[in-house]
């Protein structure tokens, strides 16, 4: 099995960062299973990591972790009943590529492919798309290392209780080796991006997300534009010029974002322009593509990021008073607010557990103050009975979760009987499910 000793792990933001005695990377379940058993025998810790791309402190360890690199790929498809039979480790752009080349697809995407697949559903990651849930909700079955070593299998047959524990996971039940994932044909997207005025955009907001496969938008501060992204299925195929839109838009939305990220570090009260002049770039056009790669944006510009999950029919309300929020107390910010939807599940720690869910998203670039901005939000959010994406940055504890989440106490349950020793917890998820 490879492993490295000593090497700083640090995750896509940089706000988390640690030095893992030894980082392991198994090949096969049997290895996982070792490693973790000899952990757990020594009273050893053990993190396991996807992409990294988490925002919270879900990962940091000075013990053993555990990356699902060298386990990635398609098993098989199981064609009679379109499940894919995946390793865990495998990243979201692979398997979208792999599925294709199949005649497959997922669903539904959020707008990045760098995760891993088990690290997606680990934290409740989602797309947008009332229709649709969160990329969990694609899980149909799961193989997993408990903290003893043992072997766990779960799905809505066979172990359903802990199926629904595990499918948002947070990685503290076990390390997922494979899932098997619900799959779709391969379908071509229509995408189209065009502006909207902010009062005109919040009183169609039934209408676009009901008549839109997909329907999301951002809202730029100290600005009365909003952009509008819908994605639909189509029989078209993808052409030349859709090729050289998305080109512009990686361009846009990463190089001259960039520049204009830099003007406002450095003089932060220019951010406000920033915002108003980025609202009136948003890109206007159309495309055609495969799904899988149009769901994803490359995002070269870093920032530090907070969610969360409202209900849906609260989208209006609360992004009223979040524009009031930030007009009121002039925060430097430049990043738009991004505004999704999800179908309500029953996962018993997805956010959208219980409820068709608005999902609001506050962005700060790298190097700027972003702790008062976030914090001022988190209050409106938790208001409209918030719950906070797992994966971004929020300030809720134990007890407040408790409150937010039905089948916490359930939850807790079956870690404390799977990982009485606390295996899989670091400092931070000690105060998620200790405190
Ligand atoms: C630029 C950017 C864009 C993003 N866009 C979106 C978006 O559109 N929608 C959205 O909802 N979120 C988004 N996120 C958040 C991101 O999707 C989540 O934080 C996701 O969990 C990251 O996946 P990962 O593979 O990097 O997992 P990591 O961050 O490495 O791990 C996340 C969790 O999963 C656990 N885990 C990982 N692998 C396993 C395994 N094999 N078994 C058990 N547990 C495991 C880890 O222990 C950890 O608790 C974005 C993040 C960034 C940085």
């Amino acid at each position: 099995m490879r492993q490295v000793s000593g090497k700083v792990w640090s995750n896509w933001s940089g706000s988390s960062v640690s030095t893992p005695e030894r980082i392991v990377y198994p090949a096969n379940i049997d290895e996982i299973s070792n490693v973790v058993r000899q952990s757990n025998k020594q009273d050893r810790k053990v993190r396991i990591v996807g992409s990294g791309h988490s925002f919270t402190a879900l990962i940091p360890t000075d013990s053993t972790l555990i990356s699902l690199d060298d386990m990635q790929g398609i098993q098989h498809i199981d064609k009679d009943n379109s499940i894919a039979h995946v390793w865990a480790g495998t990243k979201l752009k692979l398997l979208g590529e792999s599925l294709h080349s199949l005649g497959y697809a997922q669903e539904n995407l959020g707008d990045i492919n760098f995760q891993s697949i088990a690290g997606a559903a680990s934290t409740g990651t989602h797309g947008t798309g009332i229709n649709f849930g969160s990329i969990a909700t694609q899980v149909a079955g799961i193989n997993a290392v408990a903290a003893d070593g043992s072997i766990i299998e779960c799905d809505a047959n066979h172990n359903p209780e802990l199926f629904k524990a595990m499918q948002v996971s947070l990685g503290v039940l076990g390390v997922i080796a494979q899932l098997r994932l619900r799959v779709v044909p391969a379908w071509n997207m229509h995408f189209v991006s065009k502006r909207m005025n902010f009062a005109d955009c919040l009183n169609q907001l039934d209408t676009l997300c009901q008549n839109n496969r997909h329907f999301e938008f951002y809202i730029f501060p100290y600005s009365d534009h909003t952009q509008i992204k819908l994605m639909n299925q189509t029989e078209e195929l993808p052409d030349k010029s859709s090729f050289w839109n998305h080109f512009n838009k990686i361009v846009l939305e990463n190089g001259a974002f960039k520049l204009m990220s830099e003007v406002s570090r450095i003089i932060p009260k220019f951010s406000r322009s920033v915002s108003r002049v980025s609202a009136r770039l948003a890109p206007v056009m159309k495309q055609v593509g495969h799904s899988h790669s149009m769901f994803a944006t490359p995002r070269h510009v870093r920032f530090h990021e907070m969610e969360y999950n409202i209900p849906a029919q609260h989208m209006q309300a609360a992004l009223e008073e979040v524009r009031a929020c930030i007009n009121k107390n002039q925060f430097s910010v430049h990043f738009p607010l991004e505004c999704r939807y999800v179908k309500g599940d029953d996962m018993w720690l997805s956010p959208a557990y219980g409820r068709d869910s608005a999902y609001i998203a506050a962005h700060m670039y790298k190097g700027m103050p972003y702790h008062e901005y976030f914090s001022e939000l988190e209050k409106i959010f938790l208001k409209y009975d918030g719950r906070p994406h797992w994966g971004k940055l929020h300030t809720l504890k134990a007890k407040q979760l408790a409150e937010r989440y039905p089948k916490w106490e359930d939850f807790n349950r079956f870690r404390k009987e799977l990982d009485p020793k606390g295996t899989f917890l670091n400092k931070y998820l000690e105060g998620i499910f200790q405190s």
